[in-house]
């Protein structure tokens, strides 16, 4: 039985990326790019596909409010806020840091507030802070009255993960023979899902920093997916696109993201898939994608979030080229 809700129409569209494709190295028609950037929900993005299997959930066991935990421009936060407002439910969003600091005012955290989705900051703190917070919060919320659901952090429980199942099923009938798709991995469920339509051989995950054990986490997802032992060594996982850390502003993500919005106007944001358009970039030079392949970028969308990357912004705007009339 399944409690599925629909959130955007499908299938996104897969678009052939040719100028990007010869700027890389590889052959006019090897590359693709699967637009999950433009589900038709808040923003759009990944998380949209996740939602309609956990918020549908929610609302079959009679919640009233969703409640979830990201960074402070965490695309999945912003994405409840919009699955509750289209399914007439509250939203709580439980975020590190405080009220009035320089990521509060910008980016996710404009469309959260457009959204109408309450922010608890829960301070300084890592994974289990949030956590720790999050029920807390549900506790608050229980004594108050409301039915609070919690949703898992990026999605991705092993049924939010079932979207991406679909989203594998879905490319195989737009695109036949498909030899990479290449994604960003977050909290994991994107990969998780991918890997059980398509196998562990033809996905692979861009490490993007927000968890310490990405191939652990992924591998225990499609296991619980699959329902076979999936083990860590069988995933294509790279773990080179990381930089400084999650939130820093990786430079090699924002070269990938100046060539894709060059070459085909495509905007990629700097945390994640411009990390994974990074990973595709050094999985041509290393010769782990080779011309002749046919490969498939999953856009996972994040473009909100280049907006609360003041770095990003920064580095976009100086990059402005001048013309001037005589
Ligand atoms: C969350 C997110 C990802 C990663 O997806 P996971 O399922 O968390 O691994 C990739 N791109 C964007 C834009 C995201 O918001």
């Amino acid at each position: 039985m399944s409690d599925k809700i629909a959130l955007s129409a499908w299938p996104t569209p897969v678009e052939p990326a040719p100028r990007l494709a010869a700027a890389l190295g590889l052959g006019e028609n090897d590359l693709w790019i699967k637009r999950d950037d433009l589900t038709g929900l808040g923003g759009g993005g990944n998380k949209v596909r996740k939602l309609e299997w956990t918020a549908g959930a929610a609302l079959a066991e009679g919640a009233d409010t969703l409640v979830t935990t990201g960074a402070a421009q965490s695309n999945h936060a912003r994405l409840t806020a919009a699955a509750a407002a289209r399914l007439g439910l509250d939203a709580v969003l439980v975020l590190p840091g405080t009220p009035g600091s320089v990521t509060s005012n910008s980016g996710n955290l404009v469309l959260d507030g457009l959204l109408g989705a309450r922010i608890h900051w829960a301070g300084d703190g890592d994974r289990g802070v949030l956590a720790g917070a999050a029920d807390d919060v549900c506790r608050q919320l229980r004594r108050e009255g409301a039915r609070p659901c919690l949703i898992p952090f990026g999605g991705s429980s092993p049924l939010g993960a079932r979207g991406y199942v679909e989203c594998g099923e879905e490319l195989l009938d737009q695109l036949h023979d498909v030899d990479h798709v290449v994604v960003a991995l977050g909290s994991g469920g994107t990969m998780a899902g991918l890997i059980a339509a398509l196998g562990e051989e033809r996905v692979l995950g861009v490490h993007c920093g927000a968890v310490a054990d990405p191939a652990r986490v992924v591998a225990d997802l499609t296991g619980a997916l699959t329902r076979r032992s999936v083990t860590p060594d069988s995933l294509r996982i790279r773990t080179d696109q990381v930089g400084a850390g999650y939130g820093f502003l990786h430079e090699p993500a924002f070269e990938a993201m100046r060539i894709a919005a060059t070459t085909e106007g495509i905007v990629l944001d700097p945390v994640y898939s411009g990390r994974a358009m990074a990973g595709l970039i050094a999985a041509v030079e290393d010769g782990d994608i080779r011309p002749g392949r046919r490969t498939v970028f999953l856009h996972t969308g994040g473009l909100p979030g280049l907006f609360g990357h003041m770095e990003a912004v920064h580095r976009s705007v100086t990059g402005l080229r001048s013309y001037s009339a005589v």
